[in-house]
């Protein structure tokens, strides 16, 4: 299971309000893509969501269960952000096996996970080595390996892919797309890029200061944008 529910969900930073009452329920198994301006929301959004920061209003609802004060490794969320932080004196096998040495699992236990993350990864091969040997791409990969490894039902992605190059971007989103549909997780990504939303969503949010403008599947909105700002967005302006 990895269903979502968002009920007027708010936040405010003292007297600033950031989001303003989102609505938003995702299915299990579903691919969602929140894009909009910068500074509209998204990051906060999906912090709040992952537990790394609190809701001024609102609830929020993993698999029916509210989540409110539940703290980030009890929602069963991995997050994997744009600058991830490897370490580079650790085999890549230790740095994806990192959260689960921090939860104490057993040996056998944790080293058949860190290869089943690596073979869904194209990782295999590189086990022994140190993040400084491999390509940009790779040590993304070996990023989102450590958030696959604890096997969460919901991932988010903020960004992960926007200090890659075009050709790297192209090649991620294919790996994304089939990580998506191998551990059937339900996925939360963030991005800025068109071309990323139109190709990898089930759904795309269009957020704007902290609202949600319009939801939809990608070609109901680029067909269909509900308003201007949805069309200069996503859409296919008349
Ligand atoms: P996005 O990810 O869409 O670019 P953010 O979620 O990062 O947007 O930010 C939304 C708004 O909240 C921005 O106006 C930002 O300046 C503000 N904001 C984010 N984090 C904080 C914070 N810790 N304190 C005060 N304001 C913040
Ligand atoms: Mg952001």
């Amino acid at each position: 299971m990895g269903q979502l529910a968002l009920a007027k969900v708010r936040k405010s930073y003292d007297a600033l309000e950031v989001i303003k009452g989102v609505d938003l329920h995702v299915r299990d198994g579903e691919f969602v893509v929140f894009v909009g301006p910068s500074g509209c929301g998204k990051s906060t959004l999906l912090r709040m969501i992952a537990g790394l920061e609190d809701i001024t209003a609102g609830e929020i609802a993993i698999d029916g269960r509210k989540v409110n004060d539940l703290p980030p490794v009890k929602r069963g969320i991995a997050m994997v952000f744009q600058s991830y932080a490897l370490y580079p004196h650790m085999s890549v096998f230790e740095n994806i096996a990192f959260p689960l040495r921090v939860e104490k699992m057993a040996e056998d236990k944790l080293r058949a996970r860190v290869e089943r993350a690596a073979r869904i990864l194209h990782l295999d091969a590189r086990l022994e080595q140190r993040p400084g040997q491999l390509s940009g791409g790779q040590r993304q990969r070996v990023a989102i390996g450590r958030a696959i490894v604890r096997e969460p039902k919901i991932f988010l992605f903020d960004e992960p892919l926007s200090n890659l190059d075009a050709a790297l971007r192209s090649d991620m989103r294919i790996e994304l797309a089939k990580l998506h549909r191998e551990l059937k997780a339900t996925m939360i990504y963030v991005t800025h890029d068109q071309i990323e939303a139109m190709t990898m969503a089930d759904r795309i949010v269009v957020l704007d200061g902290g609202h949600i403008a319009q939801t939809g599947a990608p070609l109901e909105l680029y067909h269909k944008p509900d308003n201007v700002f949805v069309a200069g967005f996503i859409g296919n302006p008349k």
